[in-house]
């Protein structure tokens, strides 16, 4: 199998995107390491998910046919043993300016490195953003009706109270960096495919900041940061829906250089409730009702989220129709007023009757013309 990516996966260096799929999907189903009994399947097989990898991104696949096989392939494994990671990037927050990672990162890491430019060491100290941290935390629906305060446990970084975040101690001698003369930066020669790129980065020694310390932080050891379990009191509000996520700003890890803090996410799972379905801020409940009261009408009491309430059967009712409690739902989230709560009525078959209730069930029947054949085992069953 040829190493060319267009050659592996059998298409035409002016194939179009849908073409290399489906060349890909085949040749997938082909190599397949569970389907295939080539002894060299599983590699195959990577070689067409890198192929395709490569040639359906339109930014890599005109690296790649600009570059040809071999260098692109120098690129990545360049960029991946480069060291020196270039610390920001250009296209802000962390995001990758090609999308979708690419297997060991390298090729990333080496046009990281190439925009930047000389930018590196100057970008490390730039204020950012502390990370976020997350927590999930379940609540039955009646807490999510009343609202409901939680204690929570979140394990975060924290600035390191010994050294205050600085890494090394007050006493501590400060010294300029000896290896960047207190530039933070160092300047080296790289190879790269598109020649000799003269290239600025973060001081290995100083780690940028352009100065060393006679001793780290004995706390943090140098990090200025330490890991801290806190418990943060967490209000969910009255009528949270299930899958909702809290935002607490500020309450992340510690910003670097002057950047804010993170913020804490909790995303709320409200458990299912034994009597009450819940869509949106409207609530479902079935209630079992006598054949006497589907036909006299009554007043029947059903429990909702507040207590119990009357509700009015009127007359002439059918098994399975519903009646609206207006209000007695959950409440709207952030405005005034409830959901309604409907309850669909079900009549009871009685399964156990005594004597009277039967006898007087059955002069019903006859009153309204209707013969009661009852089967041998029942009568039996009804006179023990
Ligand atoms: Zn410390
Ligand atoms: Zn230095």
């Amino acid at each position: 199998m040829s190493e060319d990516f267009y050659d592996v996966l059998g298409v035409s260096r002016d194939a179009s995107e849908q073409e290399i799929k489906n060349a890909y999907r085949k040749k997938a189903a082909q190599y397949h390491p569970d389907v295939s009994d080539e002894d060299d399947a599983e590699e195959k097989f990577k070689k067409v998910q890198k192929a395709k990898e490569v040639l359906t991104d339109d930014e890599k696949r005109q690296m790649y046919d600009q570059m040809g096989h071999d260098r692109f392939q120098q690129a990545q494994k360049h960029g991946a043993t480069g060291g020196g990671r270039g610390q920001g990037n250009p296209f802000g927050g962390g995001g990758n300016p090609f999308g979708g990672g690419m297997g060991g990162g390298g090729f990333e890491d080496l046009f990281n490195n190439l925009f930047n430019g000389g930018a590196g060491g100057q970008q490390r100290n730039r204020p950012r953003q502390g990370r976020d941290v997350s927590q999930h935390i379940y609540i039955d629906l009646e807490e999510a009706y009343h609202g409901v305060e939680r204690d929570v446990k979140i394990r975060r970084r924290e600035e390191c109270p010994e050294c205050d975040g600085r890494g090394y101690p007050e006493d501590a001698d400060v010294n300029t960096c000896s290896d960047c003369d207190g530039t933070g930066t160092q300047t080296s020669v790289q190879q790269t495919p598109f020649g000799r790129i003269q290239q600025q980065t973060s001081c290995r020694t100083c780690g940028g900041e352009g100065e060393t310390y006679s001793e780290s932080c004995s706390e943090c050891g140098g990090s200025g940061r330490v890991r801290r379990t806190r418990e943060v009191t967490i209000t969910i509000p009255e009528g949270f829906r299930d899958g909702q996520r809290l935002r607490y700003r500020g309450e992340g890890e510690p910003g670097e250089n002057g950047g804010p803090n993170g913020d804490l996410f909790v995303e709320v799972s409200v458990r299912e409730h034994e009597d009450f379905e819940r869509e949106g801020d409207d609530l479902f409940y079935t209630h079992p009702i006598s054949f006497p009261q589907a036909v006299f009408g009554a007043e029947i009491s059903v429990p909702t989220l507040d207590g119990e309430k009357e509700l009015e059967i009127p007359a002439g009712t059918q098994s399975g129709s519903t009646f609206k409690l207006s209000g007695a739902g959950m409440p709207h989230l952030n405005r005034r007023g409830n959901g309604n709560l409907h309850v669909e009525v079900h009549v009871v078959t009685p399964e156990d009757m005594n004597k009277e209730q039967r006898e007087a069930l059955k002069k019903f029947a006859e009153a309204g013309g209707e013969e009661i054949k009852e089967s041998l085992f029942q009568k039996l069953k009804n006179s023990l």
